[in-house]
């Protein structure tokens, strides 16, 4: 094989009481990327269409981690890339973890699958550490696995992959603005409150009980960020007023993906979600804040060739 296209998809970070360890990837919004050999030693990025990305090869997450896996395959073979990008970096949707599963995922195939997809999130997430040096895994383990996971940032990070109740949708919405993961997670205390962090275990614990038993009015009690929203909600434009939407229609839980500024809802039935998606997105028409919008099933692929 000379050459593979793969689709790499977006995802929500950071899942109400998941901070760093819970998220799950967003239907069909992600990267197109191509990937060929060439005859040129190193990774270049030939091409990019979509948003600005850099293209320099030590700054661009896609060569990053491409190089990363290639070292410790010790193969010399070199590529070029090229890449779709349909998320604006600094979208808290994981625009750059979109591309470094792709690039790994795809030279992965192309060389005839030496490595388990499990192999492949480490060098991913060399190319995450290029746009954080805190980056944790979420993002990518999302767009690797699809669907709902929960990751082991710590314990060579390990992915489980969440049972996911076929009603539970989510509403996603993105103002074009960036917001660096760098910067927004410097708001955030070093040190926490003891009693919140029993909180938030008991709210973890109770979420995943919940999707086992596909309890949607025991997600909603019990699904809650005690740790992290507080200190990044004045950062996201919008998000007290769509919040507000949000509980005034009884949903399972509002947050902020990643860093921001994406903020998500989580809702079960798609009627409720068209719902509270047309009314947001009037609210963001009326501020002037440009924005995209999306409704997406919690259990949609992975990274995969198209
Ligand atoms: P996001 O949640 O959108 O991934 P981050 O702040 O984590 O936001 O990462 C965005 C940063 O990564 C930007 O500085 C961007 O220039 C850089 N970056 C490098 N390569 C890529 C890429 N292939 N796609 C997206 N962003 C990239």
């Amino acid at each position: 094989m000379n050459n593979i296209k793969v689709f790499s998809p977006a995802s929500v970070s950071n899942v109400c009481c998941g901070f760093d360890v819970l998220g799950f990837s967003i239907e069909g919004i992600g990267d197109d990327i191509f990937i060929q050999k060439s005859n040129t030693k190193g990774i270049k990025i030939r091409r990019v269409t979509g948003y600005e990305i850099p293209i320099d090869e030590k700054k661009n997450t896609a060569c990053v981690s491409a190089k990363a896996l290639l070292d410790y395959l010790n193969i010399n073979q070199g590529f070029d890339i090229e890449i779709n990008k349909n998320i604006k970096p600094g979208s808290g949707i994981g625009s750059s973890a979109a591309s470094a599963v792709g690039a790994v995922y795809g030279i992965n195939k192309i060389l005839g699958s030496p490595l388990e997809k499990e192999q492949l999130l480490k060098f991913a997430m060399q190319g995450e550490f290029i746009s954080s040096k805190t980056a944790p895994a979420d993002n990518v383990a999302s767009a690797l696995y699809g669907g709902l996971i929960l990751v082991n940032n710590r314990e060579n990070y390990k992915v489980i992959k969440l049972p996911v109740p076929e009603d539970l949708l989510a509403v996603v919405h993105h103002p074009l603005i960036e917001i660096k993961t760098s910067k927004s997670r410097s708001v955030l205390p070093k040190t926490i409150d003891i009693n919140l962090a029993s909180q938030q275990l008991a709210s973890m614990g109770g979420f995943i009980h919940s999707l086992h038993t596909e309890n949607f009015d025991l997600m909603r009690l019990i699904l809650k960020d005690y740790l992290v929203e507080q200190y990044r909600a004045d950062q996201v434009p919008l998000f007290h007023e769509i919040k507000k939407i949000a509980v005034a229609r009884n949903v399972i839980c509002c947050s902020i993906s990643g860093s921001g500024p994406s903020i998500f809802s989580l809702v079960n039935g798609y009627e409720k979600a068209n719902e509270l998606k047309l009314i947001c997105d009037k609210t963001f028409s009326k501020s002037n804040i440009k924005f995209n919008s999306y409704i997406t099933g919690l259990n949609s692929g992975g990274v995969r060739i198209i």
